[in-house]
């Protein structure tokens, strides 16, 4: 150990030191550490770039690790001082089902919902034959006729995207997660307590979640988060790519716009028009420019344009909205049956935010087409509000406004423009409002006492009576038990895929697996 000899600043003789000891103290290196001692290596420190991915030992400019002779590594200049990380599980879904079912192992496999669903993940198999996640599922089986489609099991994959998240905790207590499978981590400082530098623990993590969990994962590494992103889908799957200082630049001038995170095709074009196609385009106006032509999204393009992003990673998420949405078995064009559906979705919303004690001032409805068109309408509130009754009223105005010649295949309600809830108000022109919002109140009251169906509107037993999916079934003993599991937070919404689960999908993945003890998601 005392020939390490380091100079490099951005790699010190007590980091490399403490990476040594550190990889001394640690069983399964011991056999590392003798050769190491054995060869008496001298790393120089202008070599030192990264670390063997199987053996951890630092290595030098060579491909090949000195010490246990891997081609496998992970190399940067600014390797040691890195911090901020993007983790995302690779096809999350597909790989939890291949890892139960390993006959799936080397087919395509299809994670998503029957015959009018979308794919809700694809595993790299199936990516091949260009299928590729919110695909309609018809579109995906033709690509790829061969592919073996699974319904999912949406408890299984929020509880193996809980035990990861427990092990990102146990690196930094700066945990963003993004979705089910994936998180920003700021591992500013962890050094010192890990007495190893971020991408080492990182390279660590990853190893511990195949042994695990048993799935992979991609990990970029930057000193921001657009970066971080960026560097994550660089490597997929069972990646590791890092993005420094010195690179960031050059990466990304030859980029495409619409390689930046949210320029999506639609604003592409957009750009397009104003001669903006590549990132190095953006660099070329000024800010200002930017701002007059494109508004704050100007302005955000061109600041990430020239890779400057300084949102911190934030442990607790800013919920924006909260939302419902239910695909049919057959396209709906009468409005009648839309507005049972409608009713459905305002509830599920209404008693998302209840849950969460928020409330919206911005109702969204929002429906597709047959030809698989979204339209979506939007009506701001003098007050906000968390009642499925007034969800209900405002988007069925909205609903009754659209033509009456179209198909609908979708259909879903939503609440934005988030706050704490202010008590429920009467309405001048809607003298029933009021009582309206008693009712629904005092009937919570009781479906939280005796369960979700102690209480039906109308219209719920008319759609009981019509035998419509979506409809409530009769009150039963486990009703208690269900409601217990919604308190407990297992909720679907806002989760990476579920959103596009198919009608009658989504209720099974609020509900929380019998066999497994699934503790509260933090952050939520
Ligand atoms: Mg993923």
């Amino acid at each position: 150990m005392k020939s390490l000899r380091v100079a490099n600043p951005l790699f010190t003789e007590h980091s490399a030191n403490t990476i040594i000891n550190y990889k001394c103290k640690a069983a399964n290196l011991r056999q590392y550490c003798s050769r190491f001692k054995r060869k008496s290596v001298v790393i120089r420190s202008a070599n030192i770039k990264g670390w063997c991915r199987d053996c951890e030992a630092p290595i030098p400019a060579a491909p090949q690790c000195e010490a246990c002779g891997s081609y496998r590594r992970i190399a940067h200049p600014e390797a040691a001082v890195l911090s901020i990380a993007h983790i995302d599980c690779d096809a999350f879904f597909c790989s939890v089902e291949k890892r139960d079912n390993p006959d799936l192992a080397d087919k395509p496999v299809i994670v998503g919902g029957g015959r009018r669903g979308v794919v809700a993940a694809a595993c790299y198999n199936a990516r091949v034959y260009g299928v590729r996640s919110a695909m309609p599922m018809f579109k995906a089986l033709k690509l790829c006729p061969d592919a073996v489609v699974i319904r999912g099991n949406h408890g299984a994959y929020s509880y193996e995207g809980r035990r990861i998240k427990n092990m990102m905790l146990d690196l930094t207590p700066l945990v963003e997660p993004l979705s089910i499978d994936e998180a920003f981590l700021d591992m500013t400082g962890t050094e010192r307590l890990h007495g190893a530098p971020p991408a080492l623990m990182l390279m660590r993590f990853q190893k511990r979640v195949l042994k695990e969990v048993g799935v992979t994962v991609s990990i970029g590494l930057s000193y921001n988060k657009f970066l971080a992103k960026t560097a994550s889908d660089l490597d997929k799957p069972h990646g590791f790519a890092m993005l420094g200082r010195a690179d960031a630049q050059d990466f990304l001038a030859d980029k495409p716009v619409g390689f930046i995170f949210g320029v999506g095709p639609s604003f592409a074009r957009t750009l397009a028009k104003s001669g903006i196609e590549t990132i190095k385009d953006v660099r070329m106006k000024t800010d200002r420019e930017m701002m007059t032509l494109f508004g704050e999204s100007g302005l955000r393009l061109a600041r990430l344009a020239r890779a400057e992003d300084s949102r911190p990673v934030k442990t607790q998420r800013e919920r924006k909205s909260v939302s419902a949405e239910t695909t049919f078995n057959d396209d709906i064009r009468d409005k009648d049956p839309l507005l049972d559906k409608l009713w459905f979705v305002s509830q599920k919303t209404a008693d998302h935010a209840k849950a969460k004690d928020i409330a919206g001032r911005v109702v969204t409805l929002k429906l597709k087409t047959s030809d698989f068109k979204t339209v979506t309408r939007r009506k701001t509130l003098e007050q906000p509000t968390q009642l499925a009754d007034i969800i209900f009223k405002t988007c069925e105005q909205m609903l009754l406004r659209e033509p009456g010649d179209k198909a609908y295949r979708l259909i879903g309600a939503g609440l934005s423009g988030l706050s704490a809830p202010t008590g429920d108000s009467g309405d001048l022109l809607d003298p029933g409002a009021m009582a309206r919002a008693k009712a629904e109140r005092a009937s919570d009251k009781a479906r939280d006492k005796f369960g979700k169906n102690a209480v039906m509107k109308g219209r719920e037993l008319k759609m009981k009576s019509r035998g419509m999916k979506g409809a409530p079934a009769a009150p039963t003993h486990k009703d208690a038990a269900r409601k217990s599991s919604r308190s407990a937070g297992m909720r679907s919404i806002g989760m990476k895929g579920a959103s596009a689960a198919p009608e009658g999908q989504k209720s099974r993945g609020m509900l929380k697996p019998k066999t497994i003890s699934t503790p509260r998601k933090r952050g939520e």
